[in-house]
């Protein structure tokens, strides 16, 4: 019985240290186990009686066990500290590992921002060009409606030679009956079928249509505000006023908006509206030919007509909704001007200087500029969903300043990023890619004539020095590497081959 105590007893002590070597870093755990094994053996070996079972000696050789967790968290601890194995520290895989990881962060939280996510997909849809505003040549603000229906029906009556398509609407506030929640009142506006066709704007979440009843196109704001952006909305019947409509879709967000801004569109054939009793102006949409496009003057092209009693009154054809910018091609331009910036910050010559003939070879060469691209490209990256996240988390991606900023984002992110790509590049050992470390004082500040006196820099894989001259003179301007032979390989224990 005693015996059988004793085996699981020794079986226990062998699985805490077990699982202590687990704690140690993976270099070091064959070795400590081994260390740990034999100083339990000679405890063992001390402590325990020679025959039977001690519940005392056993717990004394327990206690030791144990104290192997608190080494093992110790040496862990101390191997972080130090910055981890010699073959890692400031190596390339560990510098692209940080930047990418850097980069997943910044790319995960665009995918997390709803500003981004809006920004990102308005920039697919793009209002056709070419489309006008027709209002009172006196108004000069594009939110006031001025086009009455007996207008539109008059011209869409008409021959035109400046505009091959028209589309009206005009808006009403007005109740609607929501589902599963209470009246409210929306921005409705009564429009042409043809709007969105005229506008090159598909309709989202569209699906066919019994043609019973009017179709209503929601807004992507009422979307999301009152159907908390349900993708079933598609074919449910809406109650606006008095009139019972069934929803055709959602329209895209984007930084264009129609003016007067409606919650929703009830799309009506253009000869009712045009038939309209009501006297109320609404707005006249028209896209020009390219007869019409000659004629533009500015933004703006001058149209005149003739009223119903041959009094001429004046219209002004503004371009409606300028295309907004495309978030890519702001990064794009940021990126441009980063480069082109470059140079005024920090001294892009790589060209290395050596006091020994020895020259790294083509392979080395060719990683080093591939590292340095790789560099380059994923701080390229970083800067450009950074700049993404720093303005669409708080900026309304409608807002004028919602490019400046992002351009201004773009542009500091990735100056500064390349300034300190190249830099880290410097000290960067030829041979090995790694960090070059340890800095030392070497000579005399009087010595810069005749000696030199700077900092020197290692590399831990026992490759290169690298001389830094403290004050730079016509004889040693640039940092010079010093290829290290094999003489010097005593030193480092820890040596690996390039
Ligand atoms: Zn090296």
């Amino acid at each position: 019985m005693n015996s059988l105590v004793s085996r699981g007893f020794k079986a226990l002590d062998y699985s805490v240290l077990s699982a202590s070597s687990l704690l140690v870093p993976a270099t070091q755990r064959p070795e400590w186990l081994r260390e740990w094994r034999s100083e339990l053996w000679h405890v063992r070996r001390e402590c325990l009686p020679c025959c039977g079972f001690s519940w005392e000696a056993q717990r004394g050789v327990t206690a030791f066990c144990a104290g192997a967790i608190p080494d093992a968290l110790s040496l862990r601890r101390h191997f972080h500290v130090s910055g981890g194995s010699p073959a890692v520290h400031g190596s390339a895989p560990q510098c692209v590992l940080w930047l990418a990881t850097l980069l997943a962060l910044c790319a995960v939280l665009a995918r997390l921002l709803p500003g981004v996510q809006t920004e990102l997909e308005s920039a697919r849809y793009h209002i056709r060009p070419g489309l006008i505003l027709i209002q009172n040549a006196a108004i000069t603000d594009s939110s006031i409606p001025t086009i009455t229906p007996a207008q539109f029906a008059d011209w869409r009556a008409t021959r035109q030679r400046s505009f091959d398509a028209f589309a009206y609407y005009r808006t009403l506030r007005d109740t609607a009956f929501l589902p599963a929640a209470r009246p409210t009142k929306w921005t409705i506006a009564h429009a042409t079928l043809n709007l969105f066709p005229l506008l090159d704007l598909p309709v989202k979440l569209a699906s066919p249509m019994p043609s019973d009843l009017p179709a209503i196109v929601l807004s992507h704001h009422a979307w999301a505000r009152d159907f908390h952006s349900d993708p079933r909305v598609a074919g449910r019947i809406l109650r606006l006023a008095h009139v019972t409509g069934r929803i055709a879709g959602v329209v895209p967000e984007g930084p264009w908006r129609l003016p007067d801004d409606p919650d929703a569109w009830l799309l009506e054939p253009s000869s009712q509206m045009a038939a309209a009793t009501t006297s109320a102006p609404g707005y006249l949409l028209a896209h020009l030919t390219p007869f019409g496009q000659a004629e533009m003057i500015g933004q703006s092209v001058p149209i005149t007509v003739q009223g119903p009693s041959d009094s001429d009154s004046d219209l002004a054809g503004v371009s409606f909704c300028p295309q907004s910018e495309d978030p890519w091609s702001t990064f794009e331009f940021a990126l441009f001007l980063a480069l082109l910036a470059l140079p005024a910050v920090t001294s892009v010559t790589l060209s290395e200087s050596s006091f020994s003939t020895f020259r790294p070879g083509f392979k080395r060469r060719l990683a080093r500029w591939l590292f340095l691209a790789a560099k380059l490209g994923i701080i390229a990256a970083i800067g450009c969903y950074a700049s993404l996240d720093l303005t669409y988390s708080r900026i309304d991606i409608a807002s004028p300043w919602a490019p400046f900023v992002q351009l201004v984002a773009g542009f500091v992110i990735c100056l500064f990023g390349f300034r300190w790509a190249v830099a880290d590049q410097r000290q960067r050992c030829p041979v090995c890619l790694r960090r070059v470390t340890h800095p030392a004082r070497v000579g005399i500040a009087s010595c810069t004539f005749l000696g030199w006196n700077g900092t020197e820099m290692v590399c831990l894989g026992g490759h290169t020095l690298l001389h830094v001259p403290s004050l730079p003179t016509s004889w040693f301007g640039a940092p010079r590497w010093l290829y290290l032979d094999h003489s010097w390989d005593f030193l480092f224990a820890n040596k690996t081959a390039a």
